[in-house]
């Protein structure tokens, strides 16, 4: 580790797109793990493979993060001591340091063509040999180099791989060997000058002091190679934890060809689940704590999150899970803001349905408690929106009573509707219930003939919920325009 007290670690996506789930953990156990020790969080773009570069990239990055709650010290759009925090302007010190590894051979040009290169894997694959250079260009003479390089002939920078074994620890998974003979000689500077991951991360980690390099299992691997590197450049190593594999419910890396756009955070935020509950989710996404609370605000996870308590085995992302944390998220929120959140969904069905999305605090309060996520109210509150209901004789009354029964149910509703002071569902409850009573008729006479009138589906919610969210207004004119259908 550095010969520094103070935490310092990051988090540091290649621009390909959006912010992935697995991601989104990686970045919320750095945050976490940051926050908890008065450390700090740098973010960090690695953008040195300019084939996977997709524009916007960054910016969706950063909303992504800006969402779940996670801010960061030091970064490509905040600044800070170490800037840039953009790699692709950072190439003269790659450059730099690659040149150095030459000078103290740690490092050797290559000049091989990829012609030459794919051609020696090809014969390796052929022989079930495993796919490695043959260091040809160890053999150049200084002067051989001197021509070729005064002649202006591509090139590549390779680390020479010691031989012997390479060891370090690794907070999560423990002593890790690996023997040397298993590592190609790596390049770390590409011919167009561009440094490749291992190189640009070995010296950005270094030089922007980070002590602890939290990140996905994937990674795992290029560990060796970048012990090596920072041996070579004479470096103390940061310290190392590799988290889990985020999997799929059938036990595979959770991949955008596997499982599409469910790898995406941005997807669960169009979907209507709040950023809280995403969070939470991820959190114990390979993580676990030492009692049994299961909803943990940011804030409780900063004081609980340790390292010592993630698991080695791959985690699996399971759905129903997130809908369990969203729904009780969702059910904690004052009705007032989850009003507020779901206005967007409230004007897409205004859209499609034509009922303007006003007054819907108690269509909010009613739907509250049933979703799972916010785009739920889609389907689950078509009724409030619909301004024509299609009711047809048939629906308005149940089997076994009769259209008189219903009209008498109707009309006696929408008398008295207007007589109500106190538009509460309790309320609303003593008043029907007490002149159903007086009309004789039977809850299913009376109940559902009310309740087809002014939702029109059979799966609504109960008649005082109905009532009371679409107001006295909006109740008695669906109860009329349901007895003139009687009636025609
Ligand atoms: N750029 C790598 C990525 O896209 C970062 C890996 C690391 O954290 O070292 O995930």
């Amino acid at each position: 580790m550095n010969n520094q007290t103070t935490i310092r670690v990051r988090f540091a996506p290649s621009p390909t797109g959006e912010l992935h789930v697995g991601g989104a953990r990686t970045a919320l156990y750095n945050y976490l793990f940051a926050r908890a020790q008065d450390g700090q969080f740098i973010i960090r773009l690695e953008d040195t493979d300019q084939e996977r570069y997709v524009p916007g990239s960054l910016d969706r990055l950063l909303s992504g993060l800006k969402w779940l709650g996670i801010s960061w010290d030091e970064g490509p759009d905040k600044g800070g001591p170490y800037a840039p925090y953009i790699q692709s302007a950072r190439l003269d010190l790659y450059k730099k340091y690659a040149l150095q590894l030459i000078n103290t051979q740690a490092a050797y040009y290559c000049f091989c063509s990829t012609e030459r290169l794919t051609e020696l894997r090809l014969k390796q694959q052929t022989s079930n040999e495993p796919s490695r250079y043959d260091r040809c260009c160890l053999n150049l003479t200084a002067e051989q180099i001197q021509t070729k390089l005064s002649a202006g002939e591509n090139y590549t920078i390779r680390l020479l791989v010691p031989p012997g074994k390479t060891e370090f620890s690794d907070l999560i998974r423990g002593t890790i060997i690996i023997d040397n003979q298993t590592i190609d000689d790596q390049v770390l500077l590409k011919s167009d000058g561009y440094p490749t991951y291992h190189l640009a991360n070995v010296v950005d980690d270094y030089l922007m002091q980070i002590t602890h390099v939290i990140r996905g299992e994937e990674w795992l691997p290029s560990a060796s190679k970048h012990i090596l590197l920072y041996r070579a450049l004479g470096w103390a190593a940061p310290e190392f934890a590799h988290l889990p594999n985020v999997l799929n419910k059938n036990r595979a890396k959770l991949s955008k060809r596997k499982d599409g756009a469910a790898v995406w955070v941005e997807t669960y935020k169009e979907q209507g689940y709040l950023p809280e509950a995403l969070v939470n989710f991820l959190a114990l996404l390979g993580w676990h704590p030492t009692g049994d609370q299961e909803l943990f605000t940011l804030d409780e996870l900063i004081k609980q999150f340790s390292l010592t308590r993630v698991q080695k085995a791959g985690a699996i992302f399971d759905i129903d899970k997130l809908l369990w944390f969203n729904n009780a998220y969702i059910k904690k929120l004052p009705p007032a803001e989850l009003d507020e959140l779901l206005q967007p969904f409230y004007r897409q069905l205004t859209a499609t349905l034509g009922r303007p999305a006003k007054n819907t605090l108690n269509l909010t309060t009613v739907l509250q408690t049933r979703l799972t996520t916010l785009g739920e109210v889609s389907s689950l509150a078509t009724w409030f929106f619909k301004k024509d209901l299609n009711l047809t004789a048939g629906v308005l009354t149940p089997a076994q009573s009769h259209n008189d029964k219903t009209k008498l149910a109707l009309r006696q509703t929408m008398e008295i509707i207007p007589t109500i002071t106190d538009w509460n569902i309790a309320n609303l409850q003593t008043v029907v219930t007490a002149v159903k009573e007086q009309s004789g008729l039977s809850n299913q006479e009376f109940l559902w003939p009310v309740r087809m009138a002014l939702s029109g589906e059979k799966q609504s919610p109960d008649v005082y919920s109905l009532l009371w969210a679409l107001g006295a207004d909006e109740s008695i004119s669906r109860l009329q325009t349901a007895r003139a259908v009687l009636a025609e």
